[in-house]
């Protein structure tokens, strides 16, 4: 009995020094070279990939930019151009890094829808051949100099340095794929775990995953709650779908994205998509869940996120930001496995 108590006792030792004994073996040597993490001084370009980049260009690159507003097409720099559209898509008041991943993620979506367009034609929506449009539903939203002076008040005092630090401090940065520039999708709020492209848009893509986003809880945008009556919900399903029997009841199966958004639904005998569900009732996001009420006169929706939820989450980026982290490593966990260039 002793000796295999003895037996037992030795193998739980061997078992809680085997960690130890691999962290020993494994370790860095002690001048510490190997802790040095890829973000030092020293090791900073290595985090860039070299190549022949040049569609990723320098900031003085020219673009040609339709400006709905003023039914114009206007030829600006790449980089002044970013410098319109960061502040019109996100707080100027974040935090630098976060304004930093912002600018060279909205770098690299118009560099590859202006690779596309060359390729494929241009849309009709972009007069004059232009490489973006300023409809933030087509392309990006974007603000001039003088509209942005009008809205925000610290934009002389603060605001337009910080986004000028923002978009110079990462000029000729972009992500990329393959060599390729990346689609580099963005929103406002994931619902704490992003949704992949494939979920959304049908189309798998890469680096379009579904990821975790840790601080997105705390944004404000993350809850919504709309409530319709149930005739307004039946009409507005109805007037999409005139085909539609409500026999089988209302509310159907759901399925739904591994970060929780709503795949399909079936309303009545129809079955729609999160996205069609979400823009019917002009949803903040497609994470959602319906109740009716007990007197059935009433739908309410509660919603998790705000916006589609591919890509970065921008208040999740903020979150990581003030956690300390980089730009650099703020795009690397919502884009997945993709490089960042560096054209000199
Ligand atoms: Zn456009």
């Amino acid at each position: 009995m002793k000796k295999i108590m003895i037996s037992i006792l030795f193998f739980a030792l061997v078992l809680t020094a085997l960690p130890a004994i691999i962290i020993t073996f494994v370790s860095p040597d002690t001048d510490g070279k190997e802790e040095k993490s890829a973000f030092d001084d020293a090791g900073a370009e290595e985090v860039f990939v070299s190549g022949d980049y040049n569609f990723c260009a320098s900031p003085d690159l020219m673009i040609r930019v339709y400006i709905n507003e003023r039914d114009e097409t206007v030829e600006m720099k790449l980089d002044d151009y970013i410098k319109g559209v960061l502040p019109a898509e996100m707080p100027p008041s974040f935090n630098i890094e976060a304004l930093k991943a912002q600018a060279v993620a909205a770098r690299t979506y118009v560099l590859a829808h202006k690779q596309q367009y060359e390729q494929k034609g241009y849309p009709p929506e972009h007069k004059g051949n232009a490489d973006a449009c300023t409809n933030y539903k087509h392309c990006k939203a974007w603000v001039s100099e003088d509209d942005a002076k009008a809205r925000w008040q610290d934009w002389d005092q603060v605001y337009k340095q910080k986004i000028d630090d923002a978009v110079t401090s990462t000029a000729n940065i972009c992500m990329v794929y393959n060599d390729e520039p990346i689609v580099a999708v963005f929103h406002s709020t994931s619902s704490g775990v992003t949704e992949s492209a494939k979920d959304v848009w049908g189309s798998d893509v890469p680096y379009l995953q579904s990821v975790e986003s840790e601080g997105d809880v705390l944004s404000p945008k993350y809850n919504a709650v709309k409530s319709v009556s149930m005739t307004e919900f039946m009409d507005k399903v109805q007037a999409a779908h005139p085909d539609i029997d409500w026999s089988e009841g209302i509310i159907g199966e759901i399925t739904r994205s591994d970060a929780g958004g709503i795949l399909t639904i079936k309303l009545g005998n129809q079955k729609l998509s999160g996205t069609e569900l979400r823009e019917l009732f002009g949803l903040q996001s497609v994470n959602a869940q319906l109740e009716i009420s007990e007197d059935a006169q009433t739908v309410t929706i509660t919603t998790k996120g705000n916006g589609h939820g591919v890509g970065m989450s921008q208040y999740g980026a903020n979150y990581m930001a003030e956690e300390g982290k980089s730009y650099i490593e703020i795009l690397k966990s919502y884009y997945t496995n993709v490089e960042l260039a560096k054209v000199n």
